[in-house]
């Protein structure tokens, strides 16, 4: 049964033999590519999922919205995304879940110098931030203990979004468009002749097809292994507390990344409160993690928090969100071509901070495919073989925590 937003169950009337582009998981990666590859009426589409869309990373989510990175290409998608998510009506046809904020970035003392340069570059992209001292931060955010902040970056139009929204939307327009999408198929080989991907093998059955492009998060790894292919990416747990709000704490405040108490923070709706990790326990196994935080682990993050928070010492834990990053040793992701296999592509290793750049991703994987480059953004920094070439990504003026 079909469905217009993509959210339901889908099984085929008849199993699609052939696809011009077969785009294998259905979170907000796979979906974006979907969305923006029929928007070019790029041919037959078809997206499988090993499960249902948006049940992997995408919707476990923190789904925080900044622009503030410190490599260009990701300020650019980062742009990109953002005025896709304000005119979500406008682009996708629903009416989409994006919350305005504003978002904070609080950095280690010692980066100041490196805070002010990044600003300087993110504006001159055309990101609408200012840097604002203790002063303006304490006006903004009563709430929040911000006596040893030098200065902080402010970015009044960024905010949260909702991850398995994003991807339901995404792709319920791609079918309108007449993509298919089948899930509860799992992709488990790849059919490769003479250094080209001719098509991909489910559980279901074999899809001919001579593009196929890998967009499966956490399980990238060992499928693309299948095809010859050892990408260096690593599953990392992570936990998140979902809190009510204490008795007269502001609701509804800005989001915050910060380096100093290594969280990070937002409200969730005007009652609640949102706070998770910086780091997270490797390996993990994204088809066997605990899918209950632990309330230890809680306690410790929402300690932490509560030094720049402190009326967060006084709030209700409601309930813990556990989840998988897939890490690349840049914490950047890979996209492109597979190295000597024509015609497969890989959209993974966004290390817990893809769903921002989601609307722009599948644009650029989208030309990528179609036109051999990325023409609104140069992604050819992101290449799967940089680590082989050892050639990672370092920005010039890079936090240690980045
Ligand atoms: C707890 C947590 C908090 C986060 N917070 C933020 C944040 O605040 N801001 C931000 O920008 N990002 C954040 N992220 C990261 C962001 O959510 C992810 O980068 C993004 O959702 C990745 O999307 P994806 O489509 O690549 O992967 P996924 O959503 O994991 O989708 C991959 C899909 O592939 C399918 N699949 C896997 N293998 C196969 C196969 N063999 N055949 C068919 N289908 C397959 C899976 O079922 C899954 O649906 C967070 C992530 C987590 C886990």
């Amino acid at each position: 049964m079909s469905s217009a937003n993509g959210r339901s169950n889908s099984l085929p009337h008849s199993w699609p033999k052939t696809a011009d582009i077969v785009i294998l998981g259905a979170g907000v990666m796979g979906a974006s590519i979907a969305f923006h590859l029929a928007k070019r009426k790029a041919g037959k589409i078809v997206v499988i999922d090993k499960d249902h869309v948006g049940r992997g990373g995408s919707g476990r989510s923190s789904a925080l919205i900044r622009m503030h990175y410190s490599f260009p290409p990701e300020v650019e998608l980062a742009l990109i995304s953002l005025r896709m998510f304000q005119n979500w009506q406008e682009i996708v046809g629903q009416p989409g879940d994006f919350r305005k904020t504003g978002f904070v970035r609080i950095v280690h003392p010692n980066e100041t110098a490196r805070l002010k340069r990044n600003v300087e570059m993110q504006r001159q992209l055309g990101a609408s931030v200012d840097l604002i001292d203790k002063h303006d931060l304490h006006e903004l955010e009563p709430d929040w203990n911000v006596d040893e902040v030098e200065l902080a970056a402010y970015e009044p139009d960024s905010g949260y979004g909702d991850g398995a929204g994003v991807a339901g939307d995404f792709l319920g327009a791609a079918r309108d468009m007449g993509a298919t999408y089948l899930s509860r198929t799992q992709a488990t080989e790849f059919v490769v002749e003479a250094g080209h991907v001719c098509g991909v093998i489910t559980d279901h059955g074999t899809i001919s097809s001579p593009t196929v492009i890998s967009a499966t998060g956490p399980w990238t790894r060992p499928l693309l292994q299948k095809a010859g292919c050892d990408l260096p990416i690593e599953c990392e747990y992570h936990q998140v507390a979902i809190l009510r709000n204490a008795p007269g704490m502001q609701g509804g405040g800005c989001a915050c990344i910060d380096s100093v108490t290594a969280t990070y923070f937002r409200s969730d709706a005007h009652d609640k409160f949102l706070v998770g990790d910086f780091y997270g326990k490797r390996p993990i196994d994204p088809d066997d993690f605990p899918q209950r935080a632990s309330d230890g682990s809680l306690e410790e993050i929402i300690e932490r928090a509560c030094r720049r928070v402190p009326k967060l010492a006084g709030a209700e834990v409601m309930r813990g969100v556990t989840g998988v990053y897939d890490m690349t040793p840049d914490s950047r992701p890979l996209l492109g071509e597979i190295p000597g296999i024509r015609g497969l592509y890989v959209c993974a290793g966004f290390s817990g901070m893809g769903f921002k750049i989601s609307p722009a991703i599948g644009l650029v994987m989208s030309e990528l495919v179609l036109d051999g480059n990325g023409r609104t953004v140069d992604i050819s920094a992101f290449r799967p073989n940089r680590f082989a070439d050892n050639q990672p990504i370092k920005a010039e003026y890079e936090y240690v925590d980045d």
